[in-house]
């Protein structure tokens, strides 16, 4: 498993954008990485899987430093996958089916392995029907999805989401929650970049909040969402759920569904 240990990241105009940063991705099936815009989040996801070098400090994967050698980080990347935050920066063919085969073709897999895996892929980000279509005619939510199936196709372990709701309107982040959800249920580890709370809140088990490169705190969702300094400091707002069953006096629920389920439990 991945973790950084006093990690801190300098950018070459000095821009210190991590300081001493321990994560350890062992902690929780999806882990939240919380913050304001600026915070480091990205940052952390891009030392994590080995595109910068850390300046101090280091990243372990399964107990081992990671090696910037060639050989060592394509070895890496066949474990540990990332989705960005913008998909056309994961766009590199025309037709959806080619794009999300690219990888798997360059890592020498057999064509009916592809085959296999694109199709894997893209059903499990409900895309199935865009398989011809061209990349660049896609809508915002669906090359985001097509992004997501590229990376889904490798078969990595852990899967970093950069900011995966971004930009998209509220029935399409129903959809990549839903993809999420069962991206943890073929077993693999997710971890979530975002701002948005109420996301953050349904969906992870485990959280960091950064604020100006620092972890300000971590712990599971519940207990950190319910610890309004720690907010405070990276000037983010609790999710609205937790806002409300503050407002009313009653026990925290983890979604609205058990909420509802509850609700004749509840004395107000
Ligand atoms: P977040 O993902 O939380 O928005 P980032 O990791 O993108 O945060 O940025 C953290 C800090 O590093 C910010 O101050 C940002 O301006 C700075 N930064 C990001 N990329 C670069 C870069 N290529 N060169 C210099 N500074 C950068």
């Amino acid at each position: 498993m991945l973790k950084t240990v006093n990690l801190t990241y300098k950018y070459e105009d000095k821009t210190v954008a991590l300081k001493d940063v321990n994560v350890d991705l062992k902690k929780g099936e999806i882990i939240g990485i919380v913050g304001p815009n600026g915070s480091g989040k990205t940052t952390l996801f891009l030392n994590f899987v080995g595109i910068l070098i850390p300046t101090k400090g280091e990243v372990l994967f399964n107990g081992q430093k990671v090696k910037y050698r060639k050989k060592y980080l394509i070895e890496l990347r066949r474990k540990v996958g990332i989705v960005f935050q913008d998909p056309e920066k994961q766009i590199f063919y025309s037709r959806v089916y080619d794009d999300v085969a690219f990888a798997l073709r360059n890592l020498g897999l057999e064509e009916k392995e592809v085959e296999k895996r694109v199709y894997n892929a893209l059903k499990t980000v409900k895309a199935l029907d865009l398989e011809n279509k061209p990349v660049h005619f896609l809508s915002y939510g669906q090359k985001k999805r097509v992004a997501i199936a590229s990376v889904l196709a490798l078969d990595t372990e852990v899967i970093f989401l950069d900011e995966p709701t971004a930009g998209l309107d509220p029935y399409m982040v129903d959809i990549i929650v839903d993809i999420i959800k069962e991206i943890k249920r073929k077993g693999k580890r997710v971890v979530i970049s975002s701002h948005n709370m109420d996301l953050i809140y349904s969906i992870c088990d485990y959280i960091y909040v950064l604020n100006n490169g620092i972890v300000l705190g971590e712990g599971r969702t519940k207990e950190i969402f319910l610890q309004d300094e720690i907010l405070k400091g990276a000037n983010l707002k609790q999710p609205w759920l937790v806002r409300l069953h503050k407002n009313l006096g009653i026990p925290l629920y983890k979604s609205e569904e058990e909420l509802y389920a509850n609700w004749n439990k509840i004395k107000l």
